[in-house]
């Protein structure tokens, strides 16, 4: 078989744990005048495939077929059939016994580069439980949504197969309650609540490292459930590997799925978020102040919301409308508080390096293009990061004039609202210098 060639030679030049992840379930429909027909297990492969591997898929085809040839890749039917509910089902469904929040939907769940590949996996995983990723495994940063993601699947689960026992705990619930069977002689109780269920979400299992008790259960509990073709979702703030003491055994089961990871949101995802938000909430609250939260609060979602909240709860306590000015006074002692921290060196630096630039030339005289721009660039990453006042950041600049400082802190401010890629620039010296 054509494909099955080309995978052999394929199979050497990327590492076993994308060769299993990705090719392993694919397999030749047919070849057909230069056309090889591929199946994949879902749409989502599709995506994966050509975005990552096409290039060296082709270059192997070429060497081993010796001309060119045109590949493309078919889904596999997913399973999306709705069996009838029924009156009991109804009722099982809707006990609140599977410990699921109504409001960490995917529709409620907003998706950006940071978060597409970990939100298009639980998609799949939502759609065919069991068939695609096994386990899945999130993992990132705290507040970047993979208790919510987690969520997400159980809910969408529930909503299409009415009667699917699906579970959520976190990690160190699951070893109070396991403590607390073994206490009270009931661990047969225990394990079967666990090994007879459809869907088991664990979070943030991390915590398990250096808990050997608790990781020999999990280990039964996993193998119960995956032997039984049911699926598992694990989140985590590092990567299996990067958990301590975690068992080899484990780390290995917890790969033999998909391992996919949430990065921080880039400023259009927190712009996003927040519109989402306070849409959810039917709430107006202004651009400008949108853009403020967004562009002060970067790398945590949960603190993202948080401030959005809290504007909220004084604006309607005081009784004073939202706007730029009354959102600055409310949320800076939040913000403010972040900004103390950094110092004028370190940004002069950053934004140096970054530009490519010398830090002398950055707070020199001359105005060529070439250093202008990183110079403005510096003086409204200080106007943002610290609180020095304007003048204070013309004098570290060697300006007397602080309208240099204001006219810089303005064009820079309009240059990210209106160029989407400079935006991002700005975003990542600023991640740089925040994290
Ligand atoms: P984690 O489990 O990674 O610490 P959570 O899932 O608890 O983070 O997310 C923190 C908060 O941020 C939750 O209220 C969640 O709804 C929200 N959130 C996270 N990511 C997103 C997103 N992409 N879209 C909308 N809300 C999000
Ligand atoms: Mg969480």
């Amino acid at each position: 078989m054509t494909w099955q060639k080309i995978l052999e030679k394929l199979k050497e030049k990327i590492s076993e744990q994308s060769f299993e992840t990705w090719f392993s379930p694919t397999k030749e429909i047919s070849f057909l005048n230069d056309t090889l027909c591929v199946e994949v297990p879902n749409p989502f492969f599709i995506d994966w495939i050509e975005e990552h591997y096409i290039n060296i898929i082709n270059a192997v085809a070429l060497s081993v077929l010796k001309r060119k040839i045109h590949i493309f890749f078919k889904p596999n039917r997913v399973e999306t059939v709705k069996p009838e509910p029924k009156l009991k089902e109804i009722i099982t469904f809707s006990s609140p016994r599977s410990n699921l929040r109504e409001r960490y939907t995917f529709e409620n769940f907003v998706v950006g580069k940071c978060n597409q590949f970990a939100q298009a996996a639980a998609v799949a995983v939502a759609k065919a439980p069991a068939k695609t990723y096994n386990p899945l495994f999130i993992y990132g940063g705290v507040g970047l949504g993979k208790t919510h993601l987690m969520h997400a699947v159980g809910n969408f689960a529930v909503s299409i197969y009415r009667d699917s026992k699906v579970f959520y705990i976190p990690a160190e619930k699951f070893m109070n309650e396991m403590v607390f069977a073994i206490k009270n002689r009931e661990t047969l109780e225990f394990k079967n609540k666990y090994r007879n269920l459809d869907m088991l979400l664990i979070d943030d299992i991390h915590f398990l490292g250096d808990k050997e008790s608790l990781q020999e259960e999990i280990f039964h509990t996993f193998n119960a459930l995956y032997g039984a073709q049911k699926q598992i979702i694990v989140t985590s703030d590092r990567a299996p590997r990067e958990i301590p003491s975690l068992e080899e055994r484990l780390i290995s089961r917890f790969q033999w799925g998909l391992v996919v990871d949430i990065q921080p949101p880039d400023l259009e995802t927190r712009i996003a978020i927040l519109k989402k938000k306070s849409e959810l909430d039917e709430i107006d609250v202004p651009e400008d102040v949108i853009f403020y939260i967004a562009n002060n609060i970067r790398t945590n979602i949960r603190e993202l919301e948080g401030s959005l909240v809290r504007l909220l709860a004084l604006s309607s306590l005081t009784n004073t409308e939202i706007n730029l000015t009354t959102a600055k006074e409310m949320l800076g002692s939040i913000i403010g508080y972040k900004k103390n921290k950094i110092n004028f060196q370190y940004i002069l630096k950053t934004v140096a390096d970054f530009f490519d630039v010398s830090e002398k030339s950055l707070t020199g005289k001359r105005r060529t293009a070439s250093v202008v721009l990183p110079r403005q660039v510096g003086m409204y990453i200080l106007r943002e990061l610290t609180s020095l006042s304007l003048k204070e950041i013309g004098l570290k600049f060697d300006r007397r004039d602080h309208t240099t400082v204001l006219h810089a802190y303005d064009k820079i401010s309009r240059m990210i609202k209106e160029d989407k890629e400079f935006s991002n620039k700005i975003d990542k010296i600023i991640r740089k210098l925040t994290t």
